[in-house]
């Protein structure tokens, strides 16, 4: 926009008058440039204040040689309007920031969206005023602005970070950042150029300052994991993906996990051969994507640990083998955090420029900065003189592009900032309890920078101009979310958190890199996709979490918390209500023990274990089959005797293989998983005998299996929990064998259907109280469901082995775990309970599905080790890994009280 018209607009501005709006917008980059023309389009009067003097935000700002995007571009554009689509062509698979900005302007122009967006624009505060309902806004020209709706487009990295070393106002050279470089051209051939932070931003500058200064000198405290962009034209074959059909392009891209249309990647690492995964790193390598790189290779880099580390490895040889000194690669190569928790960077012959005689990288780990000078940088060891300073140094991200702007008051003269004091607080990333009418576009708390920015932004934008429309029609002014809706994101927040590796590294994310600001990480790490059906689900809940109002007392809130599930179950969950299963009673005993075996065909063993031996173990009446899972450690082990689930109908020695590994594992025992008989060719009391039994024989062969001989320990879970806790009450009625602990997985206890979980869960939840009935007909006559050894509950519970109890709340068999839990410890058996939130019946057993029953597997392995007198065996991911609540014994006894 030619310079007159700016200043004609801004002296309009300044005449006094409030300029009187439907909605106003601050920030005039992608998500403000859309929301204006969503908002005009849908009739409502807006004006978009923007503090520079063009459009483009970040884009307009971060200038620096080298400056591109790290998303395809092809994937970084708005998809609003197909006929925008084909009106603009990228030249780069990465767009530089000119062309980038540039499309930005064509935007800006193609939808004339200049006129309602006032430049050279600064708010300096917003209030609420509660009588009219209205946001009041001032700026710095003095022009005041008065909506009924205000957004914050203000984008995630918008507010720089000051670089906190002392001394730089002393320093008399020149001084750049790259978040606010110059428009006009920056000289910098033959001179001694500095630049400190090796982020995204300092890793696409430093090779090309490299190529024109005399000498380059480069400040790292942390090194990041980069991988070659490998720019060039824009693919042929995703264009050609593209081409083919861009609507489900495009609609596969907005259900990914991270705005970028690949499909789930479900292979896990452990899966792969050595040759397999490297064939797939290096074809990750070679295609230059971080979203490939992060989502193709297996399923369990981003959320494992060890699956993690095989990949960070991969990169750290890379980095080897490019940079020729030793001693600079060493620096180079991160070790502090798994690849992906710290934005992974893209570059273009970044690590080949250390191999350049200009340039020196000087580890801060090892001499730290003590001071900028006149003249240059004075580190313990060394200082540099200097013409140039760069600050690749970062920003106060996500809060501070909304927290620093401006002091926003809203209802009863709260302050934003004071309310996030502790840290960001919102209802899905968009709205604040407390701050009616304020939209906050790819806030904390929404996918955003965990994901192509341009795809949740235009999530983002429909959802809130679509509201505002609903709004209208329904004659409502104000919409604010409730504190129990936002208390209940933040657990949500927390919950997806413990699923990702982020958690693990101290960066931007969780706001480590600035000085005193409250931790956690910000964005949300669920995926754009299930983000995106939160949001749907959120409206078709009757706006669930928000209070409506409209003029005569007109009030509407429907208030609550949307998720409750734990993220992994939420999509299990989804993933079989869209498989539209008949109920599994249908299928009649054997059809569905076939349906079973099926599914478990399709699925993954298990991680390896030391040893696997199948073999069959006497009984009164027979002989049964059973597999032992040997740890990969020196022996003897304790032993663990293991009864599956399945209802007493359905499931075998193998059926729950994966946990009896992991539990292996984690534990370092021998699981013998004992494939006892089965209704209804077998009923009551045949399971309950042949537990008894099986678990007699092992403990009697204990040596010969590889076992220490001496108490054994006895698990189960579902209807095998029963088992293992009926074969505690047979061994201490019938003179043995020693049990030292049982561990009961979601167990049934009792023959009563009316507790609450039976009828809270009755149905959606993948055991179903339908399917209890039928089990429960199929294994046991009314008469005989009274019986101790099919109702351990209704049994004598003094002298039983300590035990540790694991309930689901979404379990109809929640209720009568918990009872024989607390029931056990007021006969003063040793009980520990672990009450596993947002978990359903199969969580803890659908090993590397359910990632966030890690924690819970973690807590029952230390409790096997516990019985058997060992110390806790901690892997380093899952260190601070415990969103489920465990109950102390003495915590039963006083909640018993
Ligand atoms: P950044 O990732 O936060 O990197 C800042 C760097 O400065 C870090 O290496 C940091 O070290 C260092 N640093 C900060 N303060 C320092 C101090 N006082 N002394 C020494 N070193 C200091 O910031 P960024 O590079 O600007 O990137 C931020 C984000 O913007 C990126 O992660 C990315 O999401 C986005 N971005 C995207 C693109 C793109 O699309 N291509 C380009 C640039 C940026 P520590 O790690 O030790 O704190």
């Amino acid at each position: 926009m030619p310079d007159a018209m700016v200043a004609a607009r801004v002296s309009e501005a300044a005449s006094g008058t409030t300029q009187q709006v439907d909605v106003a917008v601050v920030g005039a980059g992608f998500a403000g440039l859309y929301l204006l023309h969503r908002l005009r389009k849908a009739g409502f009067t807006t004006a978009v204040l923007e503090e520079a003097d063009d459009v483009g935000g970040t884009w307009y700002w971060n200038r620096y040689p080298g400056a591109r995007c790290d998303i395809q571009t092809i994937d970084y554009s708005y998809t609003f309007d197909p006929e925008l689509e084909s009106a603009w062509k990228w030249s780069e698979k990465y767009a530089t920031q000119p062309e980038i900005l540039r499309y930005l302007g064509f935007v800006a122009d193609r939808y004339d969206l200049r006129p309602d967006i006032r430049f050279r624009t600064r708010i300096t505060a917003a209030t609420w005023d509660q009588a009219v309902e209205r946001w009041l806004l001032t700026t710095n020209s003095g022009a005041t602005v008065s909506c009924r709706y205000y957004i914050m487009a203000t984008g995630c990295l918008s507010s720089p970070k000051p670089p906190e070393i002392d001394g730089v106002k002393d320093f008399k050279g020149e001084i750049y950042f790259t978040s606010r470089w110059p428009r006009e051209e920056v000289k910098l051939a033959g001179k001694r150029v500095a630049v400190i932070g090796t982020g995204s931003s300092g890793i696409q500058a430093i090779p090309l300052i490299a190529e024109q200064a005399a000498h380059l000198t480069v400040f790292q405290r942390t090194p990041s994991f980069a991988i070659p962009a490998q720019n060039g034209p824009p693919p042929a074959d995703r264009v050609a993906l593209l081409k083919s059909d861009r609507a489900s392009y495009r609609a596969q891209a907005r259900d990914s996990l991270a705005g970028v249309p690949w499909p789930l990647s479900t292979v896990v690492s452990w899966q792969l051969s050595d040759a397999e995964r490297r064939e797939r790193f290096e074809t990750a390598w070679a295609a230059g994507d971080l979203i490939y790189i992060l989502t193709q290779l297996w399923a369990d880099q981003g959320v494992d640990f060890e699956g993690n580390a095989v990949l960070a490895d991969l990169v750290r040889e890379k980095i080897r083998e490019i940079v020729k000194n030793p001693e600079t690669a060493a620096a180079l190569t991160p070790h502090d955090h798994p690849f992906g928790a710290k934005r992974p960077c893209l570059d273009t012959n970044y690590y080949a420029t250390y191999n350049r005689p200009n340039v020196t990288l000087v580890n801060l780990r090892q001499e730290p900065i003590k001071s900028i000078t006149a003249s240059g940088i004075k580190t313990d060891k060394r200082t540099a003189d200097l013409d140039v300073i760069v600050f690749a140094t970062g920003f106060d991200a996500m809060t501070g592009a909304i927290r620093a702007v401006h002091p926003i008051t809203g209802r009863g003269g709260k302050s934003l900032s004071d309310v996030w004091t502790h840290g960001p607080q919102t209802y899905l990333g968009l709205t604040v309890a407390g701050f009616p009418n304020l939209f906050m576009i790819t806030g904390p708390g929404s996918p955003s920078v965990l994901s192509n920015m341009a795809v949740s932004i235009e999530q983002h934008v429909d959802w809130v101009v679509d509201r505002l429309i609903a709004m209208r029609e329904a004659g409502f002014t104000t919409i604010e979310a409730t504190e129990t809706a936002q208390a209940g994101w933040a657990q949500h927040m927390a919950d997806c958190s413990t699923l990702t590796l982020h958690r693990l590294a101290n960066t931007w994310y969780t706001g480590a890199n600035v000085p005193g600001k409250a931790q956690g990480v910000m964005p949300y790490p669920g995926g754009v996709g299930p983000y995106r059906s939160i949001c749907n689900e959120v409206v078709s809940h009757n706006m669930l979490g928000f209070r409506l109002t409209g003029p005569n007392g007109a009030e509407q809130c429907n208030d609550g918390q949307i998720v409750r599930l734990q993220p992994d179950v939420r999509l299990v969950l989804n993933m079989l209500a869209d498989m539209k299963l008949p109920p599994l009673e249908c299928f009649g005993a054997q059809g569905a023990r076939d349906f079973l075996a099926a599914f478990n065909a399709a699925r993954p063993a298990g991680r390896p274990v030391g040893d696997v031996v199948d073999g069959t173990l006497t009984v009164t009446g027979g002989s049964l089959p059973y597999r032992l899972y040997r740890p990969a450690t020196p022996g003897p082990h304790p032993i663990v005797v293991y009864f599956h689930g399945g209802g007493w109908v359905l499931g075998d020695q193998v059926s729950d293989e994966p946990f009896c590994r992991d539990m292996c594992r984690r534990s370092g025992m021998i699981f013998v998983s004992v494939g006892y008989r089965h209704a209804p060719e077998h009923r009551f009391p045949t399971a309950a005998e042949d537990g008894y039994a099986a678990t007699r024989w092992i403990a009697e062969h204990a040596a010969d299996l590889g076992g220490k001989p001496g108490p054994v320990m006895v698990a189960g879970w579902s209807a095998g929990a029963n088992v293992a806790a009926v074969t505690c009450q047979l061994a201490r009625d019938r003179g043995g064998p020693q049990i030292s602990g049982q561990l009961l997985v979601c167990p049934v206890t009792d023959c009563t259907f009316d507790r609450p979980s039976y009828n809270d869960n009755a149905t959606g939840y993948f055991l179903t109280r339908s399917l209890m009935f039928w089990f429960w007909d199929l294994y046991c006559s009314p008469a005989d469901r009274t019986d101790p050894r099919v109702s351990p509950l209704r049994g004598k519970l003094q002298g039983l082995p300590p035990a540790f109890v694991t309930t689901c709340e979404f379990d109809p068999l929640r209720d009568e775990g918990v009872a024989y839990a607390e029931a056990m410890s007021a006969a003063g058996v040793p009980v520990e309970q672990l009450k596993a939130r947002g978990h359903f019946h199969t969580s803890m057993t659908m090993v590397d599905v359910v990632i966030t029953g890690v924690s819970g597997r973690v807590q029952m392995a230390d409790a096997l080790r516990r019985f058997a007198g060992l110390p806790p065996a901690w892997r380093e991911g899952d260190v601070g890994f415990r969103p489920s609540q465990v109950v102390a014994p003495h915590e039963i006894a006083s909640a018993a009280e």
